[in-house]
């Protein structure tokens, strides 16, 4: 799951910045509308966590714009305004969720792990496919109940492939689930976490096997 966290506070920025990559978040951070509006352009993120006061404007200018593109990303307001009426502006302007600074990270967590199970797009909590379940929720992955421990690139593309489970990805869209902007990819690591995470998955008897499609991408199926 990539987050777009669009916030001013170097300091605030940071510290939400970590505790959401030990989530195994990618995060793409970025200071001011403008920058928030390119980045949306990209139109790659699972979720917004949206700062109020930024320097160039009100944050909340982002959410019509995101909302006319029929861009379903829940978003997740975070300011200082903590009023009710500020509050009543957030939800009515779109977004899904409002939280008050200062909060704690966990409840931030929780929040943004409630936003993302709403239906709105329409995907189940748990996804099984042979013997392999991806909790979309708790972000985990099993074998007939055993936990399977993935480094976080491996989780990220694995969890890209479930949700298109039977259907093509391309590489892009995997390399766009599993990089931030800021990270430099090698042109082979997609391929590299690709293959650590088949054998790890045959390793352990999953019954799902990852089919590649040279040059064009990959796809996760029940082995037959
Ligand atoms: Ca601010």
């Amino acid at each position: 799951m990539r987050i777009l966290l669009v916030e001013d506070e170097a300091e605030m920025a940071a510290a939400l910045a970590s505790a959401l990559k030990r989530y195994d978040m990618v995060v793409d951070h970025v200071a001011t509308l403008a920058e928030a509006e390119e980045a949306i352009a990209a139109d790659v993120h699972g979720a917004v966590l949206l700062d109020r006061q930024l320097p160039d404007g009100d944050g909340l200018a982002l959410i019509p714009i995101l909302r006319a593109r029929a861009y379903g990303v829940p978003i997740i307001v975070l300011t200082a305004r903590g009023e009710l009426t500020e509050r009543i502006e957030g939800l009515d302007s779109g977004a899904d969720d409002y939280l008050a600074k200062p909060f704690a990270v966990e409840e931030l967590l929780a929040r943004l792990r409630a936003v993302l199970r709403r239906p709105s797009g329409l995907q189940p909590d748990i996804v099984k496919a042979g013997r392999l379940a991806f909790d979309f929720g708790h972000r985990e992955a099993s074998v007939d109940g055993r936990p399977l421990e993935l480094p976080r690139r491996e989780l990220l593309v694995l969890e890209t492939l479930v949700r298109r489970l039977g259907r093509t990805v391309l590489r892009s869209a995997l390399e766009e689930a599993v990089y931030s902007f800021d990270d430099a990819v090698q042109s082979n690591a997609l391929d590299t976490h690709v293959s650590r995470l088949r054998r790890k998955l045959a390793d352990v008897d999953a019954a799902v096997e990852i089919h590649g499609i040279r040059g064009v991408g990959y796809l996760l199926r029940k082995v037959p």
